[in-house]
């Protein structure tokens, strides 16, 4: 049986730490949190799941790359 995915989460793409996701108590919507560098990440038009993760996700992508400099 396969089991159900779920997205996992990439890095933290300033200082490469494992990233928190969490639900902002005041606007319901998805924030990401890195206890490393104190960044917090939310994304204007995928503020909830599963959106929410995939831009995250294609983000911590496309800033590696621009990194390569
Ligand atoms: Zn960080």
């Amino acid at each position: 049986m396969k089991a159900v995915e779920k997205p996992t989460l990439k890095t933290c793409p300033f200082c490469g730490e494992k990233v928190r996701k969490f639900i902002s108590p005041l606007q319901q919507t998805v924030m990401f949190m890195c206890d490393n560098c104190g960044a917090d990440v939310c994304f204007y038009g995928a503020e909830h799941e599963p959106r929410a993760s995939q831009a995250w996700n294609r983000r911590a992508t496309s800033n590696d790359s621009d990194r390569n400099h």
